[in-house]
Order: C-alpha cells, then sequence, then structure tokens
C-alpha cells in the first residue's frame, strides 16, 4: 500500500537548488527532495552556519551549501554556475529565499512606509526570486534540460494587507507575475514554472515579523485556518514543492499552489 507519506523516489537522480535551504520550508524540502531520490541538493542560504548543518544533516554525499546572497545577481550566477560544473545540469531550482522585514519595523504601512526598508525587501523577495529563474532558465536552456523552476509566493500574493505589511504583499504579487510571464516564455523549452503559496506557517520568519512565540503562532495559525484537524508545517509545502518538482504535474505550468489550510483572508 502506498500514501502520501510513502518514499516514491519522484526526483530519482535529479539535482536541484534550494535557496533559503538553511531553515524552514526549505530545509523542509531539502530533505524531502534527498528522500525521493535527488541526486545532488545545493543549499543556498546566507545563515552559514545553519545551512552547512542542515546540508551535513541529510547527507553529505549528495547535500552541500554554497553560501548565496539571491539580491546580489553575481551570487547567483555563481551559485548556478558552480552546481552545473560540479554535477552536469541543473533540473529543479526551488526559489524559495524570503524576508518577511527589512527594518526592525513590523509595521509598513502606505502612510509611513520606510522605502528604503522597501527597498532592501524588495531586494531579496522580488529581485532576488527573478535572479534565480533568470540564471536557472538559462542553465536549463543550454543543458537541453526540461526542468522545473518553483518559487515560493504566499497567500499574501493574492490578497491586499490590511494591517501593515505592504511592502511584502507587494513582493509576493511580484512573484506571480514573474512566474506566469516566465511560464509563457520558456515553455517552448519544455521547462516548467509554478509558485507555491503557503498560509501561516509556524517558522522563523513568522515569529521575527510578528514577534510571536511558538505558543503565540500556534495561536494565530487555528485562527486563520478554516481546515480544522492541524497545524500547517513546513513539510506540507514541500510535499507540494516535490509535486510541482516531479513528473507528476509534467503539465501543470504557470500555476499557483495555494498550501493554506483554509487561510480567512
Ligand atoms: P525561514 O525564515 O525559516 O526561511 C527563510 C530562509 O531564507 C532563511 O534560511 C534565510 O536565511 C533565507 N534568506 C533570507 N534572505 C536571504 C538572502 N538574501 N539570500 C539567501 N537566503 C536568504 O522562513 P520560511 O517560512 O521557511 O520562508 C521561506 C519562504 O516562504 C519565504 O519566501 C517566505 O516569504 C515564504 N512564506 C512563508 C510563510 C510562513 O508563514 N512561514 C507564508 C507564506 C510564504
Amino acid at each position: 500500500m502506498t500514501d502520501s507519506t510513502t518514499p516514491k523516489n519522484k526526483l530519482e537522480g535529479k539535482v536541484a537548488i534550494v535557496t533559503g535551504g538553511a531553515s524552514g520550508i526549505g530545509e523542509a524540502t531539502a530533505r524531502h527532495f534527498a528522500t525521493h531520490g535527488a541526486r545532488a541538493i545545493v543549499i543556498a542560504d546566507v545563515q552559514d552556519e545553519m545551512g552547512q548543518s542542515v546540508a551535513a544533516s541529510i547527507s553529505p554525499n549528495i547535500c552541500s551549501y554554497v553560501h548565496c546572497d539571491v539580491s546580489d545577481e553575481e551570487q547567483v550566477r555563481t551559485l548556478v554556475d558552480s552546481t552545473v560544473n560540479k554535477y552536469g545540469c541543473l533540473d529543479i531550482m526551488f526559489s524559495n529565499a524570503g524576508i518577511g522585514r527589512a527594518t526592525n519595523t513590523c509595521v509598513q504601512s502606505v502612510f509611513d512606509i520606510d522605502l528604503s526598508a522597501y527597498d532592501k525587501l524588495m531586494a531579496v523577495n522580488a529581485r532576488g526570486m527573478v535572479a534565480c529563474v533568470k540564471h536557472a532558465v538559462k542553465a536549463m536552456v543550454e543543458g537541453h534540460v526540461r526542468g522545473s523552476i518553483i518559487c515560493t509566493a504566499s497567500v499574501s500574493a493574492s490578497v491586499g494587507s490590511y494591517n501593515g505589511i505592504v511592502d511584502y504583499t507587494m513582493s509576493k504579487h511580484a512573484v506571480l507575475g514573474l512566474v506566469r510571464s516566465a511560464s509563457l516564455q520558456v515553455g517552448s523549452y519544455g521547462i516548467r514554472v509554478n509558485c507555491v503559496s503557503p498560509g501561516l506557517v509556524g517558522t522563523p520568519i513568522v515569529k521575527d515579523t510578528m514577534r510571536l512565540n511558538d505558543e503565540e503562532v500556534a495561536k494565530m495559525q487555528e485562527s486563520v485556518s478554516y481546515l480544522k484537524g492541524g497545524l500547517l508545517m513546513p513539510k506540507n509545502v514541500a510535499d507540494a514543492v516535490v509535486f510541482l518538482a516531479s513528473e507528476d504535474s509534467q503539465f501543470v505550468t504557470g500555476h499557483n499552489l495555494v498550501v493554506d489550510a483554509g487561510f480567512k483572508s
């Protein structure tokens, strides 16, 4: 008997990059990629000790860590080039790195938005995302790889923000525009581009941005979810990413796969 928890080697022999893989959704996805038989997983992040430790705990034989600040295009180019040089190709790009706020200020409302904080946040969440898609697409086209690119958007990509985070909301709306446009432009090469949109997950980005502890995040998750029976975890989002990375979604492109436990917007 098989079920969703049975390892099925859906990614046998694949070479994948996971940005923001040192923590949260990226870390859970890197672990899922390994469970599903990926040949090589490169975790790219700015938290070096955590990234190295996650890579070592998955398996030094298939998982490695590369320091890469996604807001710097040269670092993204080097990340992709070094992956292709080492493993021969790039099959999967999970462009997932993101931040919730760029300064100590939680609230970024239109009344008093700090535009330098806005620039810093957009540099990671929007610019970083397009840099990863651009260099992944180039590597896949040059390597004749019918690859899969998955970006992490958010439920904030589809609704406005009433009480704050206007810059974060804008950055995630930008991810949808990127995915929809890129998917049309690279479809003729057999490359698919999709995004996953998580609801509230209790990772450091949420605890730090909202200044909540684990218990407070869990209460908030309960209150914003119509679907009862558990809390949305990084591994639930990782399941959706594996689907989008694998042949199970062979004809899915330009899609926004929402994994939000019935988010009350
Ligand atoms: P997280 O804080 O656990 O992970 C984010 C990772 O991104 C960290 O390891 C961080 O070091 C890395 N990162 C930040 N800036 C970077 C940069 N410039 N270059 C490379 N890496 C960088 O949080 P998470 O929840 O796992 O977040 C992953 C993605 O999911 C983000 O894009 C986030 O916006 C999105 N998301 C999260 C939630 C949620 O509720 N947790 C909901 C919707 C969307």
